[in-house]
């Protein structure tokens, strides 16, 4: 008979949580699992799926908008609370299968918030629960800028339970949650502002990718405004919101309906006893960890946002399973961070992985840049505006392909296979010599034959 309860308890019922414990469980562990919220975590709840589903809404308009060229017809109108309530359906569908799976899997679901008493003890509503194993995977949480009148603002989280379709809508921070939620936005009709304070949008992005978006952002309507700092917010008695911005010079007053924090994430690690049980934490609060997700106490690990590595669901869910493997697979498993596929769901959406060319710059001798940009066939006909661009970075003395990025119509599901390619290794010639998909945007991945030197 075990010392131990469990042999795993799991905080946190997300991407990274839920995968660690049903692996776990099905090595024939025993496993439980403590969620403060709803099992799913961040991705299904309040985070990749129902933004997702926010952004085809969105792309409706511009389809209708086409669909006249090509000889449709249709009145077509929104509504917010339609969508809202049909997203909130199959989130609760999406919630009930994460629980079905936890019970098939055996594993038990606490429901209620876990903190650590000591490295082998965890406290939920009251109660302990002792397990030979914890593995913390209590996610992320936006951080909220510290301006006067912040309260009025919103963060995703709230922004996907909106009573009403805000029409003015300033978005604070310009990464990657706040040019999906201007797209969002404005694709449903808003009036949207983006104000960042960095030099350009997406900071981490390939250049000419961040260039692109941004240009194409502006041509659409959005009002994106860079070196812009929000330094206060004021409710008017009408009920509509005064944010008062700086661009360089004067300040200025933006009258809006709602205003949007994507001004990053930070770990959720207060409160969870961890310091106490002598658990590392980063200057952002992050839990340090090893290659094999393992703290600085070796019973205890973390996987996914809470270790602030790769914050992105696919990147959790793998971590989530090495740490389950290692501890009852019989085999040391140690997540490759490198070459990860990144999507940003804006309008145009953005599919990248690799290096960008400013990295292989800084990474390789001698850098070869292929690029192509476009306009998708289907804009023929209906003369929308809208530019593809394509581009391999290529390190020139193995001609290995370090980084791949695209933005237009489809790029996260191109980049996807393309991916595949980076992740093995193969070289510009290897992609020459694949024969394309012929009309395709993706078959420029295949076909890019200009060169140039990386830009130093
Ligand atoms: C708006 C938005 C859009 C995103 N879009 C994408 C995307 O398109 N693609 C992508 O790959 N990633 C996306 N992400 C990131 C993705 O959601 C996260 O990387 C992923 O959910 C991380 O999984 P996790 O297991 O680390 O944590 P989470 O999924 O956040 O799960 C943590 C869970 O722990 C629970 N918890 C916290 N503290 C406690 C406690 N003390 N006790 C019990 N339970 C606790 C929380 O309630 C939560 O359910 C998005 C995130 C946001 C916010």
């Amino acid at each position: 008979m075990s010392q131990f309860d469990y042999d795993l308890f799991v905080i946190g019922a997300g991407s990274g949580g839920v995968r660690a414990a049903r692996i776990a469980a099905g090595f024939g562990a025993r496993v439980a699992v403590a969620e403060a919220d709803r099992p799913g975590g961040t991705c299904v709840i309040r985070g990749c799926v129902p933004k997702k589903l926010l952004v085809y809404a969105a792309h409706f308009r511009e389809e209708l908008e086409d669909a006249a060229a090509y000889g449709w017809s249709a009145d077509a109108t929104f509504s917010w609370p339609t969508l809202i309530a049909n997203k909130d359906r199959e989130i609760a569908r999406l919630e009930d299968i994460y629980r079905t799976l936890l019970k098939t899997a055996g594993v038990s679901l606490y429901e209620g918030r876990a903190f650590l008493v000591d490295p082998h003890t965890v406290e939920i509503a009251a109660r302990r629960y002792t397990a030979r194993h914890m593995l913390v995977a209590t996610g992320g949480q936006p951080v909220r800028p510290d301006v006067p009148g912040a309260g009025f603002a919103i963060t995703s989280d709230e922004a996907f339970q909106l009573a009403e379709m805000p029409r003015r809508v300033l978005i604070v921070g310009g990464g990657y949650v706040g040019v999906e939620f201007g797209g969002i936005f404005h694709g449903l009709g808003a009036q949207v502002t983006i104000a960042y304070r960095g030099e350009q949008i997406l900071r981490g992005f390939d250049d000419d990718v961040r260039h692109h978006l941004h240009d194409e952002l502006a041509r659409k309507g959005l009002d994106v405004r860079l070196h812009c700092d929000s330094r206060s917010i004021e409710r008017r008695a009408d009920g509509s919101l005064a944010a008062t911005i700086v661009t360089g010079g004067a300040p200025q007053q933006l009258e809006v309906d709602a205003i949007l924090f994507a001004t990053g994430r930070q770990p959720a690690t207060a409160g969870l006893g961890l310091e106490a049980s002598g658990v590392q934490l980063d200057a952002h609060g992050a839990v340090v960890v090893d290659e094999y997700s393992r703290s600085s106490v070796p019973n205890i690990h973390a996987v996914g946002d809470v270790t602030n590595r790769v914050a992105l669901t696919p990147v959790a869910i793998r971590e989530g399973a090495a740490v389950a493997t290692t501890l009852f697979g019989g085999r040391r498993v140690a997540m490759d961070h490198r070459d990860v596929p990144h999507a940003v769901f804006s309008q145009p959406p953005v599919g990248t992985v690799g290096l960008s060319e400013a990295a292989a710059a800084a990474a390789y001798e001698s850098v070869d840049v292929y690029t192509a940009t476009f306009r998708p066939l289907k804009n023929t006909l209906s003369g929308r505006n809208e530019r593809t661009l394509v581009k391999l970075v290529v390190d020139a003395a193995t001609q290995r392909v370090v980084g791949a990025h695209m933005v237009g119509p489809d790029a996260p599901e191109i980049i996807q296979g393309i991916a595949i390619a980076v992740k093995a290794g193969l070289t510009k010639e290897q992609f020459d010599a694949t024969v394309a998909v012929h009309p395709t945007a993706a078959e420029e991945f295949v076909t890019l034959r200009d060169k140039r030197a990386a830009r130093r």
